[in-house]
């Protein structure tokens, strides 16, 4: 008898008919012998209803306010579920975070899970029982609720795997596995059969949210087998492991992209030690979290500042440097919300020098300008326009050889 952790997403139990489906799904594994414990996100749309809600009601409701409303989502699937699965004659009970329960610490809207009480889901599933748990919440020391991130369900899904020790975490979706890139947006995208837990956390930090980062590096740490389903369609999907297919390895596994981005510059600043952090520090003390930074070589005793951030502190953050302006002798604050960041990632890497050079080279004869570059061991982002998002990720799609046959 194996246990298993299934975890849907907010399409696949998007409609009454699909949480019947699911429940169909369940019963047929649980009749098969083996052991369900069943995570579900809300339906498909509502997580964001309710932040549309929580905004017509107050422009900066508090964070514990909302992760109050948001956890509302995903409890009325579990109850939905759970009485699906008992028209089929399948028992089961549905537990929110809290009464499982999952631990936190009180960070609202991005709580990060401590513990997780597995006793209630032990004897249900001992007496048979299929259990239902509310992903994207859990409770903190004081009996707060909290929410895990957008996307936080993904995480509810592997810690309960961690915690039970399940054969394997399966996270049920509208695709039928991790692709080289996103489908949507590459039509000759290809599923991969695998994809090591370094370049899947990759991806997901640069923006592939087919998976929550957190979801990624927990099952990395606890070594939970992660496989990414169709809920759809049948399939063995994409298998997230520590080991590096030998066969056929390509240089480029996949491409991510990032269209949250907007960036800054603070031109003309007097060339001085300290004066990044005299930049970035208020950029901090505001809670804006910066990702890439550029610094040009000096000329004439002044420098230009450049950073990333996400586009929804564009604002904020461009506040910060118009108060910084006189302060720092600095002559310009300029900005563009309307950048993405291309990424591409891949273990192969590593053992093959050329590859930075190619990715230029393709976005050059497209006409693409590069804005600016980042790298590390096993990727290379590049910011550009965001009109050439597409244009970009396709070409390098085509030119890394990922493309279907
Ligand atoms: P769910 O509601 O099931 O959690 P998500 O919308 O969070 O589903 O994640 C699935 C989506 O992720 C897909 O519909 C796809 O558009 C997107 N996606 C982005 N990058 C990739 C990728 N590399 N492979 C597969 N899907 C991707
Ligand atoms: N419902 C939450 C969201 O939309 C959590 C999830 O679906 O994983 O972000
Ligand atoms: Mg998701």
């Amino acid at each position: 008898m194996a246990l298993y952790v299934y975890k849907f997403g907010g399409t696949s139990v998007g409609t009454v008919e699909r949480i019947k489906a699911v429940a169909d799904k369940v019963k047929k594994a649980r009749d098969a012998g083996d052991q369900i414990v069943v995570v579900v996100s809300a339906m498909s749309g509502e997580t964001n209803r309710l932040v549309a809600l929580a905004k017509d009601m107050q422009t900066q409701p508090t964070e514990r306010e909302m992760d109050v409303l948001l956890s509302t989502g995903e409890q009325v699937t579990i109850a939905l579920l759970s009485m699906a699965l008992h028209n089929l004659g399948c028992e089961a009970s549905s537990y929110t975070g809290s009464q499982v329960k999952i631990l936190t610490d009180s960070s609202h809207t991005k709580a990060r899970i401590r513990e997780i009480e597995d006793a209630k889901i032990r004897a249900d599933l001992d007496a048979g029982k299929v259990v239902v748990v509310a992903g994207f919440q859990g409770v903190d020391e004081d009996g707060n609720i909290t929410t895990l991130g957008r996307g936080g369900s993904d995480t509810t899904g592997v810690a309960l795997a961690a915690a039970l020790k399940a054969d394997e975490c399966h996270i049920y979706t509208d695709v039928d596995g991790v692709y080289t890139t996103d489908p949507r947006v590459v039509p000759k995208a290809r599923r991969l059969d695998k994809i090591t837990f370094e370049e899947m956390l990759e991806m997901a930090s640069l923006g592939s949210k087919v998976l929550q980062i957190r979801s990624v590096e927990f099952a990395g740490k606890y070594n939970v087998a992660l496989r990414v389903l169709s809920s759809f369609a049948e399939g063995n999907g994409t298998l997230i492991t520590y080991e590096e297919s030998e066969m056929e390895r390509a240089l480029i596994s996949g491409i991510a992209f990032n269209r949250d981005e907007a960036k800054l510059t603070l031109a003309g600043v007097p060339d001085l030690p300290g004066v990044a952090s005299k930049i970035l520090g208020p950029v901090a003390a505001e809670n804006i979290e910066v990702d890439m930074i550029v610094q040009n070589v000096g000329a004439n005793g002044t420098t230009d500042f450049t950073f990333t951030v996400n586009r929804n502190d564009y604002i904020r953050a461009k506040n910060v440097l118009e108060g910084l302006r006189t302060e720092l002798g600095a002559q310009i604050v300029s900005g563009d919300d309307s950048i993405v960041k291309v990424s591409i990632v891949g273990v192969g890497m590593r053992s093959h020098a050329g590859i930075a050079s190619t990715m230029f080279k393709v976005l050059a004869d497209e006409g693409i300008n590069i804005q600016m570059i980042s790298t590390s061991e096993i990727k290379i982002s590049v910011v550009i326009a965001e009109k050439y998002l597409e244009l970009a990720v396709r070409a390098l799609h085509t030119a890394f050889g990922l493309d279907q046959a």
